[in-house]
């Protein structure tokens, strides 16, 4: 489903972010990537999607070459790819509803969301989703009354919405507390297990990634230097 072949990214500093990475990620895994600060976490999963653009080799999302896709195909393929960031990168001021309901923005056109307007089934599959993380009822509290933990909910929900076939969380809960995080990793698995949906997710702390994780990939230096289930996954992080 994700296939990186050869890939290599060189920052215009000069910098090594990835080294001849070549790995498969299969449709369903729920994939921890682990490593140091530095290590090419971050350079690894938003080369997936191009928010980073690869330097050398090429990368497969669902059998198509997203590094040879034009704009509208790249557009196309990143309505199936959903991201999750560690700042939550929710619009504070408007409710957690509008929030959840920009994940549709990709299927329609760009002047019915810039005047948010949305089907009524749009509507429909935003509570749906804000049911699965269970902040239904907060649907149209303002975005920044809810605290963090639950503001990542929302951005999980958004992927829902999305209707998104693959998640990309990177550091999602390096901002938040043991309890939240719990909350934040067992949403994220329960929507990975009831829904199918390939999940791969940045940490750095190797503890939590045992108690989630099926596959651990470990990064240092840009390049893999673990890759296997979890139970053979040593201490280094
Ligand atoms: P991690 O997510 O594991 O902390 P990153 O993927 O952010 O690692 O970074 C991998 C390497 O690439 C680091 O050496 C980092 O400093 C460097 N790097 C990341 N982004 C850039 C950039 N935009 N320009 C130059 N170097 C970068
Ligand atoms: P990409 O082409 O993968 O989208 P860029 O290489 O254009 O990303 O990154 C934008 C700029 O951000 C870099 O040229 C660099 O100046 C700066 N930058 C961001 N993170 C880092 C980092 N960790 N180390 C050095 N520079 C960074």
């Amino acid at each position: 489903m994700i296939e990186f072949q050869n890939v290599s990214k060189t920052y215009p500093n000069g910098t090594k972010g990835l080294k001849d990475i070549n790995v498969t990620i299969n449709p369903g895994e729920f994939v921890v990537i682990v490593g140091l600060s530095g290590a090419g976490k971050s350079t690894f999963l938003r080369s997936i999607n191009r928010l980073h653009e690869v330097t050398e080799g090429e990368i497969f999302v669902g059998g198509t070459s997203i590094t040879k896709a034009n704009g509208k195909q790249l557009r196309r393929m990143r309505r199936d790819i959903g991201m999750i960031f560690q700042q939550f990168n929710l619009v504070k001021r408007t409710t957690v509803i509008n929030n959840v309901l920009s994940g549709r923005v990709g299927y329609h056109s760009t002047f019915r969301t810039m005047l948010g307007i949305y089907p009524k089934a749009d509507t429909e599959l935003a509570l749906q989703s804000l049911e699965r993380v269970n902040l239904v009822e907060k649907a149209y509290t303002r975005s920044d009354q809810l605290s963090g933990g639950q503001q990542q909910r929302v951005s999980i929900a958004r992927t829902l919405a999305q209707e998104a076939k693959v998640i990309l969380a990177d550091e999602p809960v390096a901002s938040l507390d043991p309890l939240t995080t719990t909350q934040v990793m067992d949403d994220l698995k329960k929507i990975n297990q009831e829904l199918g949906i390939t999940t791969i997710v940045n940490l750095h702390f190797i503890d939590i990634a045992r108690q989630y994780a099926t596959r651990i990939i470990g990064l240092n230096a840009g390049e893999i230097v673990f890759d296997g289930p979890v139970e053979e996954a040593t201490d280094q992080k």
